[in-house]
């Protein structure tokens, strides 16, 4: 049990809850006995003891209690409130918080008469969600075999000399009723299913076929070679089999292992140190620079930056977008931009939107920015235009 959560001591013979009363927790027993008395006539229908849990239809909505819980001694109660657990189901997925509503719906119909409104405002938005969710989880799969995943190539640009290094490839999912699913909405529901093996897979192959193309428009410079970089979730990097999958689709195209960054974030590291360490050095031994992403937000420490072969920082948007308003977020950026600079580390600062934000990071010596100020993802098909138009404009170098 949450030791946070908070207790309650009893002695006999008292009321913990009455019938029509309002609720808003449940209880668990630590110690002593309750009664459970229901009816017109308050008859006793149950006896429970330590271990035993009373109330918890309170949890799930406001409906009065609909029994009377007596001590049959001296009890000690530990208290769940339904605001904790409401936090809990927020977090939940939404296939699992529509299935707690429709329970609950049934529960109350049976044992009450009581029908909860099914045109609940929330009920009919926790009914969207899981509608939306189940629909993409039955549909990825078909997507992954039938070309509706696309890449977007976002620009990396280096501040020193406003040239154009290499690309961040980002997937998209164009659905055939739902529209454009960003990839925030889906990968979790691959990783969930098994199925972003498959998609890493795709995703590498479509990458490294679009950069024969996108690296004759790259201006590399003697510090920045070019590169295009793709995002690696836990499930794949845990896998050992990722290594000899990369080695054999740069060998398939020709394209060199040191044009390819793998992006992993903290998370990927914590969940299985062991395996992604060892992947990581794989990678690493053939040449692939691997990067941390989302930089900063993490809690993991930084002692697997010097036992892990990690050659470059990415700093999160969420400090670089507020850089130019508040003080706390510019040092955290220029922390860590000085921590990579220490142990030979480079840095990607991502979310740059604006002129000065790009002009505070070149002076603190950042050296790549991405973000909206240069452009936005888009389609490989999309960026020679876009080269033309940045360099007319002086953005970048021509
Ligand atoms: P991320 O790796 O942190 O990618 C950067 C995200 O920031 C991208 O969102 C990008 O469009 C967005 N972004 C870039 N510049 C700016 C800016 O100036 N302002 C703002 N507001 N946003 C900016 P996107 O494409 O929606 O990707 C979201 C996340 O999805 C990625 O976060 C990454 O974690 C994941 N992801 C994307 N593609 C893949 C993939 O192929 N495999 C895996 N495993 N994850 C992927
Ligand atoms: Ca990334
Ligand atoms: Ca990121």
């Amino acid at each position: 049990m949450n030791d946070s959560l908070p207790r309650e001591q009893l002695a006999p013979a008292e009321t913990v809850f009455g019938i029509g009363e309002p609720g808003d927790s449940a209880y668990v027993i630590e110690s002593g006995r309750v009664e459970i008395l229901a009816g017109p006539a308050q008859d006793r229908i149950a006896v429970l003891c330590a271990g035993d849990l009373f109330g918890e239809v309170a949890l799930l909505d406001q409906q009065p209690r609909t029994a009377t819980v007596r001590t049959l001694e001296p009890t000690t109660l530990v208290r769940i409130e339904r605001s904790h657990v409401n936090e809990l189901l927020k977090r939940s997925d939404p296939v699992i918080r529509h299935l707690m509503t429709l329970l609950l719906e049934r529960f109350r119909s049976t044992h009450s008469g009581h029908v909860l409104a099914a045109d609940a405002p929330h009920v009919a938005l926790d009914q969207v969600e899981a509608l939306r969710t189940l629909t993409l989880t039955r549909d990825l799969s078909f997507a992954l075999d039938n070309e509706q995943l696309e890449l977007f190539y976002q620009p990396l640009v280096g501040f020193a000399e406003h040239n154009l290094v290499g690309f961040e490839a980002l997937v998209r999912w164009r659905h055939p009723t739902l529209g454009m699913i960003m990839p925030m909405e889906f990968i979790g529901l691959a990783e969930k299913t098994g199925l972003v093996h498959r998609l890493g897979i795709w995703v590498l192959d479509h990458a490294i076929d679009a950069w024969a193309q996108l690296r004759l428009l790259c201006q590399p410079s003697t510090d920045l070679p070019p590169f295009v970089s793709v995002n690696l979730s836990a499930a794949e990097l845990g896998d050992p089999k990722i290594v000899d999958t990369i080695r054999h689709a740069l060998e398939r195209k020709g394209m060199l292992p040191q044009e390819l960054k793998i992006e992993l974030t903290e998370t990927v590291i914590i969940e299985d140190r062991a395996t992604v360490g060892e992947v990581l050095e794989k990678l690493s031994a053939l040449g692939i620079a691997i990067a941390l992403d989302d930089f900063g937000t993490g809690y993991a420490g930084l002692d697997y930056l010097k036992s892990l072969p990690i050659s470059c920082l990415k700093i999160d948007k969420t400090f670089v977008q507020e850089m130019a308003t508040s003080l706390r977020s510019h040092e955290i950026v220029q922390s860590s931009i000085n921590l990579a600079w220490s142990i030979g580390l480079s840095t990607i600062a991502e979310g740059v939107e604006d002129e000065d934000t790009a002009r505070r990071l070149n002076d603190l010596g950042c050296n790549i920015a991405q973000g909206y100020y240069f452009a936005r993802p888009m389609p490989a098909s999309a960026v020679a235009a876009w080269l033309k138009q940045a360099q007319a404009e002086g953005r970048l170098r021509s």
